[in-house]
């Protein structure tokens, strides 16, 4: 290490980066494969692309990119405060829901603090926690799920924010209401609970939480949602988070001025209009969820019970198995970084491109 890299504050210098899944272009470039020929199974993304009526909002929105953006989103803002009965002052819009998980931990989090997320939930929490020098307070999964109970005992005096991702991401459970809500009674209000509902999309509205609802209970609460699943607007970066107006302000405060581009603010617009598209979504994912799991139980792999967009499934060799698929052409997510070495994570996809994947793990189980 150089004496000048050597300066970066320690708990810098120990991050190990986020591993996102191996993009389409260079699997390609690697294996010398016609990209047209790969199917992407392993960033959770929208296999029916993105809504027609975003698609026309970005290419109206094309005419204006030598402008500055709309720093405070106006737009997007008035159509998710009508839509989710929330105020302006309330919503904080981000590039990707990533940068409100940041925002939260830049806004609420320093050295000596601490900030409780569960063992297997989604890698962004930790890495936001570690990258402003707070100390991260893993609690042990049941089930690969969220312990409400443990993460509640959890919270010590320094900690000031608990993470809670449901459905989590990359297994898949999911908190019931009521444990959630029970969670939110019996928290320290003075601790910040951020709910990251990046898949609520995807679930029956019978296993959904009156999340939003909750905030005119819980001055502590922070719901965040994302435009880059069901919305399918992943490559344009957009999220938000909900909060009570003086939560929303502080992190507005630490928010870039312009972090959500000009295209992202017209397609998220369009998007959350677009209840079509939606539906679609949903029932493709219904679909493709029936159909891995049909084939993983016919193949007797043994899976996580998933509640988003994508399934966790267990392999003898996870690293054997995801070469072999990705030798195919097959992209999907290995989950070795989550401490989870024996585990692959597969998105729905469209009927084809989980035939594809099924295939191929069908060939790798004879081989
Ligand atoms: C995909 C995902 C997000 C969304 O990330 P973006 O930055 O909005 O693309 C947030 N939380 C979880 C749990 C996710 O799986």
């Amino acid at each position: 290490m150089s004496e000048l890299t050597h300066r970066a504050p320690e708990y810098i210098r120990a991050i190990a980066p986020y591993q996102p899944g191996k993009p389409t272009s260079e699997l390609a470039r690697e294996l010398n494969l016609d990209p047209a020929g790969i199917v992407k199974l392993a960033s959770n993304e929208n296999p029916l692309g993105m809504s027609p009526k975003a698609r026309a909002a970005v290419e109206k929105a094309l005419d204006e990119l030598a402008l500055y953006p709309d720093g405070n989103g106006f737009e997007l803002k008035s159509k998710i405060a009508s839509k989710f009965g929330v105020g302006l002052d309330q919503i904080v819009l981000g590039n990707g829901s990533n940068d409100v998980l940041e925002l939260i931990a830049r806004a609420f989090l320093q050295a000596g603090d601490s900030s409780v997320y569960s063992q297997y939930a989604f890698a962004v929490y930790p890495l936001a926690v570690q990258a402003v020098g707070a100390t991260g307070i893993q609690v042990r999964a049941v089930d690969y799920g969220h312990d409400l109970v443990a993460m509640r005992e959890a919270i010590r005096p320094d900690t000031k924010i608990v993470w809670i991702a449901n459905p989590n991401n990359p297994t898949g459970t999911l908190a019931r209401p009521g444990d959630l809500l029970e969670f939110l009674e019996l928290c320290p209000p003075n601790v910040l609970v951020v709910l990251d509902e990046a898949y609520t999309e995807y679930l029956p509205a019978e296993k959904r939480s009156d999340s939003i609802l909750w905030l005119k209970q819980f001055p502590n609460l922070v719901v965040v949602r994302t435009f880059s699943k069901a919305y399918g607007l992943a490559g344009l970066r957009v999220g938000f988070a909900l909060a009570r107006p003086e939560v929303a302000d502080l992190l507005n405060r630490v928010r870039q001025p312009f972090n959500v581009n000009s295209l992202a603010l017209a397609a998220a617009t369009a998007a959350l209009d677009d209840l079509d598209f939606l539906r679609e979504t949903v029932a493709v994912n219904k679909a493709g969820m029936m159909q891995l799991v049909a084939a993983f139980q016919r193949l007797e792999v043994p899976f996580i019970q998933s509640h988003g967009n994508f399934i966790a499934f267990h392999v003898g060799d996870a690293q054997l198995m995801n070469r072999f698929m990705l030798e195919r052409g097959v992209i999907v997510r290995p989950l070795g970084g989550y401490n989870l070495p024996n585990t692959l994570r597969v998105s729905i996809g469209t009927e084809a491109e989980n035939a594809r994947f099924i295939a191929v793990l069908e060939e790798a189980l004879a081989g």
